[in-house]
């Protein structure tokens, strides 16, 4: 099976090394040509100059863009070259009605879509350690898995089209509690004049630890943000969360705190920086 990336951001370049490493990668397609070319020349594979020549040379395409506009644009793209029978696998974390537009626009040219959004961060992306919450025709998956292999440790098949991405909001909503825990905790352990190494290992062995603190506490109490997962993204998330949980008549509370909270940090130009920034709130 020959497979084809698009978007090699922080998330999907350590995929594509994933893919190519399986040995079924062939090509990739990056909006900023310079990324593609380079990651290419590395793994030996083509870079495709647009995403419709990709499409037209691959049995999987793979897509890890940032929004669901982007998403939208690059399935406009693949739909006017792709073969029929061919396998379109989005891991963007988007809504799931830009998943069931997806899916129309790319059915009308007999080509499955899955919408597969990925949870284990950069790290995961680089470890081939994601896990992989999908959406979609099940026999596609089936199609598709021993490539989704290659970049997961775990893959779910949630049932329709969309189910991937409600999934995935339910996870984003998560995040933000855990983000709002770790970073108002770990500023009061410094309030205190705790040692912070011991205070994040001690905990992260016990029943509060968890991902978030053991792969960020020890930068964020060191006034280090780098991404990781950009602020702006998880905003541009629970934004969807809260349209989808307004509509389900769902709490928001969490939701709208930390929006209100993500926009204050971006307005202060730290949109880019991971999302662990909201430490500076905490802190001030
Ligand atoms: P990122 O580093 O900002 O990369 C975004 C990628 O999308 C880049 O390759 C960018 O191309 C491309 N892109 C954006 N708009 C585009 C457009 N209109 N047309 C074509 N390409 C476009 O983001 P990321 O962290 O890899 O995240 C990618 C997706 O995965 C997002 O939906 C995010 O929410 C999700 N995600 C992220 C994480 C994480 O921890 N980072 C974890 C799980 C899921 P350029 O290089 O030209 O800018």
């Amino acid at each position: 099976m020959k497979a084809g990336m698009i978007g090699l951001g922080a998330m999907g370049i350590g995929m594509a090394r994933n893919i190519a490493k399986a040995g079924y990668l062939v090509g990739v397609y990056n909006r900023t040509a310079a990324k593609a070319q380079s990651l290419a020349e590395d793994l030996n594979v083509i870079a495709y100059h647009q995403p419709e020549e990709l499409a037209a040379n691959v049995d999987i395409v793979l897509i890890c863009v940032s929004a669901d506009q982007d998403v939208l644009a690059m399935v406009e793209a693949i739909a006017l070259t792709v073969k029929p029978g061919t396998i379109v696998v989005d891991m963007s974390t988007v809504s799931s009605n830009t998943a069931k537009l997806a899916a129309a626009m790319l059915a009308e040219k007999q080509v499955a879509f899955l919408d597969a959004p990925v949870s284990g961060g950069v790290e995961g992306a680089k470890n081939g350690t994601l896990a992989m919450m999908v959406g979609g025709d099940e026999s596609a998956l089936e199609k598709a898995r021993p490539v989704l292999e290659a970049m997961t440790r775990c893959i779910m098949h949630m049932g329709a089209t969309g189910s991937g991405q409600a999934t995935k909001a339910v996870n984003q909503i998560m995040g933000a509690g855990i983000n709002q825990a770790v970073t108002e905790a770990l500023a009061f352990a410094q309030a205190q004049n705790l040692p912070m190494e011991k205070v994040i290992e001690v905990i992260s062995g016990g029943a509060s630890g968890n991902w978030f603190l053991q792969h960020r506490g020890s930068t964020m109490t060191r006034g280090i943000f780098a991404p990781g997962f950009k602020l702006a993204l998880h905003h541009k998330d629970l934004k969807i969360c809260q349209n989808m949980a307004t509509q389900s008549g769902a709490s928001t509370t969490l939701i709208d705190m930390t929006i209100a909270d993500y926009e204050r940090l971006m307005a202060e130009g730290y949109g880019d920086e991971d999302i662990s920034a909201l430490y500076r709130l905490k802190s001030d």
